[in-house]
Protein backbone atom coordinates (compact mmCIF):
# COMPACT_ATOMS: atom_id res chain seq x y z
CA UNK A 1 0.00 0.00 0.00
CA UNK A 2 1.55 3.41 -0.98
CA UNK A 3 2.24 5.34 1.89
CA UNK A 4 3.08 8.60 0.14
CA UNK A 5 -0.29 11.36 0.20
CA UNK A 6 -2.58 10.32 -3.04
CA UNK A 7 -2.74 14.16 -3.95
CA UNK A 8 1.57 13.72 -4.87
CA UNK A 9 1.16 12.21 -7.98
CA UNK A 10 4.88 11.98 -8.64
CA UNK A 11 5.24 10.47 -5.12
CA UNK A 12 2.46 8.32 -5.39
CA UNK A 13 2.96 6.96 -8.81
CA UNK A 14 6.87 6.77 -7.77
CA UNK A 15 5.77 4.13 -5.17
CA UNK A 16 3.34 2.44 -6.90
CA UNK A 17 6.33 1.32 -9.43
CA UNK A 18 8.65 0.60 -6.51
CA UNK A 19 5.95 -1.79 -5.01
CA UNK A 20 5.09 -3.60 -8.38
CA UNK A 21 9.22 -3.57 -8.86
CA UNK A 22 9.39 -5.54 -5.57
CA UNK A 23 7.04 -7.88 -6.98
CA UNK A 24 3.70 -6.57 -5.63
CA UNK A 25 0.72 -7.79 -8.14
CA UNK A 26 -1.48 -5.14 -6.10
CA UNK A 27 -1.11 -1.47 -5.36
CA UNK A 28 -3.25 0.02 -2.91
CA UNK A 29 -3.66 3.63 -2.72
CA UNK A 30 -5.91 5.32 -0.05
CA UNK A 31 -8.59 8.09 -1.22
CA UNK A 32 -10.60 10.18 0.76
CA UNK A 33 -11.53 13.00 -1.39
CA UNK A 34 -12.33 14.87 -4.38
CA UNK A 35 -9.05 16.15 -4.37
CA UNK A 36 -7.56 12.78 -3.96
CA UNK A 37 -10.36 11.24 -6.47
CA UNK A 38 -8.69 13.93 -8.89
CA UNK A 39 -5.05 12.87 -8.42
CA UNK A 40 -6.19 9.22 -9.15
CA UNK A 41 -7.17 9.53 -12.05
CA UNK A 42 -3.73 10.66 -13.19
CA UNK A 43 -1.93 8.21 -10.84
CA UNK A 44 -3.91 5.32 -13.37
CA UNK A 45 -2.54 7.14 -16.47
CA UNK A 46 1.19 6.89 -14.88
CA UNK A 47 0.78 3.50 -13.51
CA UNK A 48 -0.34 1.15 -16.79
CA UNK A 49 -0.08 -2.43 -15.97
CA UNK A 50 0.06 -2.31 -12.37
CA UNK A 51 -3.15 -3.26 -10.96
CA UNK A 52 -4.26 -0.75 -8.61
CA UNK A 53 -6.64 -1.00 -5.28
CA UNK A 54 -8.59 1.96 -3.93
CA UNK A 55 -9.09 2.19 -0.09
CA UNK A 56 -12.38 3.92 0.74
CA UNK A 57 -12.64 4.49 4.83
CA UNK A 58 -15.31 6.81 5.97
CA UNK A 59 -16.10 8.37 2.86
CA UNK A 60 -17.43 5.74 0.60
CA UNK A 61 -19.32 8.15 -1.42
CA UNK A 62 -16.20 8.61 -3.60
CA UNK A 63 -16.84 5.23 -5.05
CA UNK A 64 -17.95 6.07 -8.73
CA UNK A 65 -15.80 8.83 -9.62
CA UNK A 66 -12.74 6.64 -8.40
CA UNK A 67 -13.74 3.44 -9.79
CA UNK A 68 -12.76 4.17 -13.32
CA UNK A 69 -9.47 4.45 -12.77
CA UNK A 70 -8.54 0.97 -10.63
CA UNK A 71 -9.27 -2.83 -10.55
CA UNK A 72 -10.60 -2.52 -7.14
CA UNK A 73 -12.49 -1.42 -4.24
CA UNK A 74 -11.83 -2.24 -0.78
CA UNK A 75 -14.57 -1.10 1.34
CA UNK A 76 -14.76 -1.52 5.72
CA UNK A 77 -18.37 -2.83 6.64
CA UNK A 78 -17.13 -1.00 10.38
CA UNK A 79 -17.18 2.69 8.49
CA UNK A 80 -20.29 2.30 6.84
CA UNK A 81 -22.67 3.83 9.04
CA UNK A 82 -20.60 7.04 9.60
CA UNK A 83 -22.08 8.72 6.79
CA UNK A 84 -25.94 8.46 5.09
CA UNK A 85 -27.26 7.23 8.50
CA UNK A 86 -30.90 7.42 7.05
CA UNK A 87 -30.02 4.24 4.62
CA UNK A 88 -29.11 0.66 5.35
CA UNK A 89 -26.21 -0.83 5.47
CA UNK A 90 -27.44 -3.25 2.73
CA UNK A 91 -28.94 -0.46 1.01
CA UNK A 92 -25.29 1.38 0.74
CA UNK A 93 -23.35 -2.17 -0.24
CA UNK A 94 -25.98 -2.63 -3.36
CA UNK A 95 -25.06 0.77 -4.50
CA UNK A 96 -21.17 -0.32 -4.28
CA UNK A 97 -21.78 -3.51 -6.23
CA UNK A 98 -23.51 -1.24 -8.55
CA UNK A 99 -20.77 0.82 -8.69
CA UNK A 100 -18.17 -2.10 -9.29
CA UNK A 101 -20.05 -3.51 -11.82
CA UNK A 102 -20.67 -0.45 -13.94
CA UNK A 103 -16.50 0.14 -13.85
CA UNK A 104 -15.43 -3.65 -14.11
CA UNK A 105 -14.10 -3.14 -10.34
CA UNK A 106 -13.48 -6.38 -7.81
CA UNK A 107 -14.85 -5.52 -4.48
CA UNK A 108 -12.68 -6.43 -1.17
CA UNK A 109 -14.93 -6.60 2.04
CA UNK A 110 -12.44 -5.48 4.85
CA UNK A 111 -13.35 -6.05 8.07
CA UNK A 112 -10.89 -4.97 11.00
CA UNK A 113 -11.10 -5.79 14.90
CA UNK A 114 -10.47 -2.05 15.68
CA UNK A 115 -13.39 -1.05 13.50
CA UNK A 116 -16.17 -3.63 13.34
CA UNK A 117 -19.70 -2.09 12.73
CA UNK A 118 -21.10 -1.14 16.16
CA UNK A 119 -24.43 -3.94 15.70
CA UNK A 120 -21.80 -6.61 15.63
CA UNK A 121 -20.50 -5.67 18.43
CA UNK A 122 -23.43 -5.18 20.29
CA UNK A 123 -24.64 -8.21 19.26
CA UNK A 124 -21.31 -10.26 20.22
CA UNK A 125 -20.59 -8.01 23.03
CA UNK A 126 -18.02 -10.74 24.95
CA UNK A 127 -16.50 -12.89 21.98
CA UNK A 128 -15.05 -9.73 19.68
CA UNK A 129 -13.53 -12.15 17.06
CA UNK A 130 -16.72 -13.69 16.65
CA UNK A 131 -18.42 -9.94 16.12
CA UNK A 132 -15.77 -9.47 13.17
CA UNK A 133 -16.33 -12.93 11.58
CA UNK A 134 -19.83 -12.67 11.63
CA UNK A 135 -19.49 -9.03 10.24
CA UNK A 136 -17.85 -10.29 7.41
CA UNK A 137 -19.97 -13.44 6.55
CA UNK A 138 -23.14 -11.21 6.45
CA UNK A 139 -21.55 -8.82 3.81
CA UNK A 140 -20.75 -12.26 2.25
CA UNK A 141 -24.32 -13.03 2.63
CA UNK A 142 -25.02 -9.69 0.73
CA UNK A 143 -23.22 -10.17 -2.43
CA UNK A 144 -24.64 -13.71 -2.50
CA UNK A 145 -28.22 -11.87 -2.23
CA UNK A 146 -26.78 -9.49 -5.02
CA UNK A 147 -25.71 -12.08 -7.17
CA UNK A 148 -22.40 -10.72 -6.89
CA UNK A 149 -18.80 -12.76 -6.71
CA UNK A 150 -15.96 -10.87 -8.01
CA UNK A 151 -15.11 -10.23 -4.21
CA UNK A 152 -12.49 -10.93 -1.64
CA UNK A 153 -12.34 -10.91 2.49
CA UNK A 154 -9.75 -9.92 4.53
CA UNK A 155 -10.08 -10.26 8.70
CA UNK A 156 -7.35 -8.34 10.45
CA UNK A 157 -5.64 -7.21 13.60
CA UNK A 158 -2.53 -6.57 15.28
CA UNK A 159 -2.63 -10.24 17.08
CA UNK A 160 -1.53 -13.13 14.94
CA UNK A 161 -3.25 -15.34 17.20
CA UNK A 162 -6.52 -13.24 16.30
CA UNK A 163 -5.39 -13.48 12.77
CA UNK A 164 -5.09 -16.85 12.40
CA UNK A 165 -8.59 -17.79 14.56
CA UNK A 166 -10.37 -15.66 12.55
CA UNK A 167 -9.51 -16.71 9.09
CA UNK A 168 -9.74 -20.12 10.06
CA UNK A 169 -13.38 -19.72 11.21
CA UNK A 170 -14.19 -17.55 8.28
CA UNK A 171 -12.50 -20.37 5.89
CA UNK A 172 -14.20 -23.14 7.92
CA UNK A 173 -17.82 -21.17 7.46
CA UNK A 174 -16.94 -19.72 3.76
CA UNK A 175 -14.57 -22.02 2.26
CA UNK A 176 -15.59 -20.43 -1.26
CA UNK A 177 -14.67 -17.24 -0.73
CA UNK A 178 -11.38 -15.70 -1.48
CA UNK A 179 -8.97 -14.65 1.77
CA UNK A 180 -6.73 -11.93 1.86
CA UNK A 181 -4.68 -12.43 4.79
CA UNK A 182 -3.07 -9.44 6.62
CA UNK A 183 -1.51 -8.61 10.28
CA UNK A 184 -3.21 -4.60 10.79
CA UNK A 185 -0.17 -2.38 12.68
CA UNK A 186 2.63 -5.16 12.57
CA UNK A 187 4.43 -2.79 13.31
CA UNK A 188 8.46 -2.16 12.96
CA UNK A 189 10.48 -5.02 11.59
CA UNK A 190 11.89 -7.09 13.27
CA UNK A 191 8.82 -7.79 15.58
CA UNK A 192 6.47 -6.64 12.38
CA UNK A 193 7.86 -9.50 10.08
CA UNK A 194 7.71 -12.34 13.04
CA UNK A 195 3.77 -11.46 13.64
CA UNK A 196 3.14 -11.38 10.04
CA UNK A 197 5.62 -15.19 9.52
CA UNK A 198 3.27 -16.35 12.83
CA UNK A 199 -0.35 -15.32 11.24
CA UNK A 200 0.71 -16.46 8.01
CA UNK A 201 2.25 -19.61 7.86
CA UNK A 202 -0.11 -21.72 9.92
CA UNK A 203 -2.68 -20.28 7.32
CA UNK A 204 -0.82 -20.54 4.21
CA UNK A 205 0.00 -24.47 5.28
CA UNK A 206 -3.66 -24.98 5.64
CA UNK A 207 -4.22 -23.48 2.39
CA UNK A 208 -5.93 -20.65 3.52
CA UNK A 209 -4.85 -17.10 1.77
CA UNK A 210 -4.96 -16.22 -1.74
CA UNK A 211 -3.36 -12.71 -1.24
CA UNK A 212 -1.60 -11.53 0.92
CA UNK A 213 -0.23 -8.40 2.51
CA UNK A 214 2.88 -7.42 5.31
CA UNK A 215 2.26 -4.21 6.95
CA UNK A 216 5.23 -2.83 8.36
CA UNK A 217 6.33 0.40 9.36
CA UNK A 218 9.14 1.78 7.36
CA UNK A 219 10.10 5.14 5.84
CA UNK A 220 8.96 5.29 2.28
CA UNK A 221 11.94 5.10 0.78
CA UNK A 222 12.07 1.65 1.60
CA UNK A 223 8.31 0.46 1.82
CA UNK A 224 8.84 -2.21 -0.81
CA UNK A 225 10.76 -4.00 2.06
CA UNK A 226 6.97 -5.22 3.12
CA UNK A 227 6.66 -6.78 -0.57
CA UNK A 228 10.02 -8.90 -0.19
CA UNK A 229 8.92 -9.74 3.35
CA UNK A 230 5.75 -11.24 1.66
CA UNK A 231 7.66 -13.22 -0.92
CA UNK A 232 10.46 -14.30 1.50
CA UNK A 233 7.54 -16.17 3.69
CA UNK A 234 5.62 -17.68 0.65
CA UNK A 235 8.87 -19.08 -0.71
CA UNK A 236 9.77 -20.44 2.91
CA UNK A 237 6.45 -22.18 3.43
CA UNK A 238 6.62 -23.71 -0.17
CA UNK A 239 9.45 -25.08 1.14
CA UNK A 240 8.33 -26.00 4.80
CA UNK A 241 10.52 -23.47 6.33
CA UNK A 242 8.63 -22.54 9.68
CA UNK A 243 9.99 -20.00 12.25
CA UNK A 244 10.11 -20.44 15.86
CA UNK A 245 10.03 -17.76 18.54
CA UNK A 246 8.75 -19.44 22.10
CA UNK A 247 8.71 -16.51 24.49
CA UNK A 248 7.53 -14.07 21.70
CA UNK A 249 4.87 -11.80 22.51
CA UNK A 250 5.54 -12.52 26.57
CA UNK A 251 6.78 -8.92 27.52
CA UNK A 252 6.19 -5.20 26.18
CA UNK A 253 4.12 -5.21 22.50
CA UNK A 254 4.37 -2.55 20.39
CA UNK A 255 1.75 -2.38 17.97
CA UNK A 256 2.32 0.23 15.05
CA UNK A 257 0.16 1.07 11.40
CA UNK A 258 2.15 0.99 8.46
CA UNK A 259 0.78 4.44 7.57
CA UNK A 260 -0.89 5.24 4.63
CA UNK A 261 -1.75 8.84 2.51
CA UNK A 262 -3.82 9.89 5.38
CA UNK A 263 -0.62 10.03 7.74
CA UNK A 264 -0.90 13.20 9.37
CA UNK A 265 3.17 13.96 9.76
CA UNK A 266 5.79 12.90 8.09
CA UNK A 267 7.09 12.30 11.60
CA UNK A 268 5.47 9.13 12.14
CA UNK A 269 7.58 6.84 11.56
CA UNK A 270 10.50 8.39 13.18
CA UNK A 271 7.70 8.72 16.34
CA UNK A 272 7.54 5.11 16.19
CA UNK A 273 11.20 4.09 16.39
CA UNK A 274 11.54 6.41 19.22
CA UNK A 275 9.01 4.83 21.14
CA UNK A 276 10.67 1.91 20.88
CA UNK A 277 13.87 2.60 21.62
CA UNK A 278 12.66 4.89 24.58
CA UNK A 279 10.47 1.98 25.87
CA UNK A 280 13.64 -0.43 25.93
CA UNK A 281 13.65 -1.02 29.54
CA UNK A 282 9.97 -2.16 29.79
CA UNK A 283 10.48 -5.26 27.70
CA UNK A 284 9.90 -7.70 29.91
CA UNK A 285 6.59 -5.98 30.91
CA UNK A 286 3.40 -7.46 29.29
CA UNK A 287 2.84 -4.24 28.08
CA UNK A 288 0.95 -3.07 24.76
CA UNK A 289 1.80 0.09 23.22
CA UNK A 290 -0.02 1.39 20.33
CA UNK A 291 1.44 3.85 17.68
CA UNK A 292 -0.83 5.49 15.13
CA UNK A 293 -0.74 7.87 12.20
CA UNK A 294 -4.01 9.30 11.56
CA UNK A 295 -7.31 10.72 13.32
CA UNK A 296 -8.68 8.19 11.03
CA UNK A 297 -8.04 4.83 12.64
CA UNK A 298 -6.23 5.96 15.69
CA UNK A 299 -8.46 6.81 18.67
CA UNK A 300 -10.30 3.23 18.05
CA UNK A 301 -7.30 1.36 17.03
CA UNK A 302 -5.98 2.71 20.16
CA UNK A 303 -8.50 1.66 22.66
CA UNK A 304 -7.35 -1.96 23.63
CA UNK A 305 -3.77 -0.96 24.06
CA UNK A 306 -2.14 -0.43 27.63
CA UNK A 307 -1.02 3.27 26.21
CA UNK A 308 -2.05 4.95 22.60
CA UNK A 309 -0.43 7.61 20.77
CA UNK A 310 -2.14 8.57 17.63
CA UNK A 311 -1.17 11.21 15.67
CA UNK A 312 -2.38 14.87 14.11
CA UNK A 313 -1.04 17.09 11.83
CA UNK A 314 1.35 18.94 14.75
CA UNK A 315 0.16 17.13 17.83
CA UNK A 316 0.29 13.50 19.47
CA UNK A 317 -2.73 11.95 21.47
CA UNK A 318 -1.55 10.26 24.85
CA UNK A 319 -4.11 8.04 25.70
CA UNK A 320 -4.32 5.35 28.43
CA UNK A 321 -6.62 2.29 27.52
CA UNK A 322 -9.80 4.46 25.96
CA UNK A 323 -9.21 7.33 28.27
CA UNK A 324 -7.33 10.55 26.83
CA UNK A 325 -4.26 11.55 28.58
CA UNK A 326 -3.85 14.36 26.68
CA UNK A 327 -2.39 16.20 23.55
CA UNK A 328 1.33 17.22 22.88
CA UNK A 329 3.65 18.06 20.58
CA UNK A 330 5.52 15.78 18.70
CA UNK A 331 8.89 16.24 21.20
CA UNK A 332 6.77 16.63 24.45
CA UNK A 333 4.96 13.37 24.40
CA UNK A 334 7.86 11.11 24.38
CA UNK A 335 8.98 12.23 27.98
CA UNK A 336 4.84 12.32 28.91
CA UNK A 337 4.95 8.56 27.63
CA UNK A 338 7.94 7.09 29.80
CA UNK A 339 6.41 8.75 32.65
CA UNK A 340 2.64 6.60 32.10
CA UNK A 341 4.76 3.96 31.00
CA UNK A 342 6.63 4.53 34.63
CA UNK A 343 3.26 4.97 36.50
CA UNK A 344 1.92 1.52 34.99
CA UNK A 345 4.77 -0.09 35.93
CA UNK A 346 4.92 0.55 39.37
CA UNK A 347 1.38 0.05 40.12
CA UNK A 348 1.33 -3.65 38.36
CA UNK A 349 4.41 -4.65 40.48
S1 LIG B 1 -3.82 4.51 11.24
FE1 LIG B 1 -4.23 6.08 9.68
S2 LIG B 1 -2.21 6.52 8.78
FE2 LIG B 1 -2.04 4.57 9.82
S3 LIG B 1 -2.46 3.07 8.20
FE3 LIG B 1 -4.38 3.43 9.32
S4 LIG B 1 -5.43 5.00 8.12
FE4 LIG B 1 -3.26 5.03 7.48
Amino acid sequence: MCATKTRDIDATVAQARQLAAAGAAIVRIAVDNDHEVRAMAAIREATAGIALAVDLQENYRVAPAVAPHVDKIRYNPGHLHHIERQKTVADKVAWLVDVAREHDCALRIGVNCGSIAPEFLERYPDDQLEALVQSALYHCSLMDDLGFTRFVVSLKDSDPNKVVAANTRFADARPDVPLHLGVTEAGLPPEGIIKSRLAFEPLLARGIGDTLRVSLTLPNEVKHEEVEVGHQILDDVAAGRFISVPDFGQGLNIISCPSCSRVENESFVELAQHVRELTTYAAAHRITIAVMGCRVNGPGETDDADLGLWCGPSTVNLKKKDQKVGTYSYSEVLPRLREELDRLISARS
